[in-house]
């Protein structure tokens, strides 16, 4: 069996409950060297092996796999985040299903959810956005034509961009061309929740100059929108005036 787990953000003690009982468990840990913080690889029992997939094929760390299996080992995949955002797990899993070994999927806190916290925002405020758009800048990985910055910024929601810290003056044109005022507002977020995490703050027309001036080229995420700003309405749901399924509200006027 693998066990494929989110390792959380970085900082060691956001893993799941779930997840860190299946590290202690482990015979062999294969862990996404690149990002996972490697002070979680402490839980592991002393005869694990543990593997670093960053200097890794996908045959080579499925071989890993099919080996620990025929040996009956409990194996765990540890991926950054949550596995199903940029994880390559699908074609893991296809492998396995090939080779006729099962696997379960624990998940983790993405970090989109750790920059939230970091910054103490909410990507969904009533009357400003209420979407969110997970994405990255085109890179070497291409990215379908539909799905071109340009015209996810059309819908004006909050976005949060992985994968694109190095090519912050396409994103900024990209942003600029789908409609984007120049002062929307931004913050980058360096390693969200690790202890050397470093934020900033600004407006869109000054991304490139913001990451270069905190000299941050990678492992950061951007958060764009009007939900970084102050102005917004309070929600519904604990208007006085709103009925739900929990409590009764004071007056029905005004209710949809
Ligand atoms: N599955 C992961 C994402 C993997 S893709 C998740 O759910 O978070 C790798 C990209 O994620 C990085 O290039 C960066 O954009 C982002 N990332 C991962 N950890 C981060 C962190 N702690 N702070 C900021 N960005 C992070």
């Amino acid at each position: 069996m693998v066990h494929f787990v989110g390792a959380g953000p970085g900082a060691p003690d956001l893993i799941t409950v779930r997840g860190q009982a299946l590290l202690k468990e482990a015979d062999i840990i294969i862990y996404a060297g690149s990002l996972v913080n490697k002070e979680l690889l402490e839980a592991a029992p002393s005869h694990c092996r543990i593997y670093n997939s960053a200097l890794m094929t996908l045959e080579e760390v499925v071989d890993v796999m099919i080996q620990g299996e025929k040996e009956e080992k409990k194996i765990v995949r540890l991926h950054t985040g949550d596995p199903c955002l940029y994880g390559a797990i699908r074609e893991q899993m296809d492998r396995l299903e090939e080779e006729g070994i099962s696997y379960e999927v624990c998940p983790g806190v993405s970090s989109f959810c750790g920059a939230a916290a970091s910054l103490q925002a909410e990507y969904t405020l009533p009357g400003i956005s209420q979407t969110v758009i997970i994405t990255r800048m085109e890179g070497r990985t291409p990215v379908p034509e539909r799905e071109k910055l340009r015209s996810l910024a059309a819908h004006q929601s909050t976005m949060v961009l992985f994968l694109s810290t190095g090519l912050l003056v396409q994103v900024r044109e990209e942003l600029l061309a789908g409609g984007l005022a120049p002062d929307t507002p931004c913050a980058i977020c360096y390693k969200a929740t690790w202890e050397d995490e470093k934020i900033v703050w600004g407006v869109l027309d000054e991304l490139p100059e913001l990451a270069e001036r905190a000299g941050i080229r990678k492992t950061a995420l951007i958060v764009v929108g009007k939900v970084l700003e102050s102005e917004y309405e309070l929600s519904r749901l604990y208007a006085a005036d709103f009925t739900t399924e929990f409590r009764q509200g004071r007056k029905d006027e005004g209710q949809k």
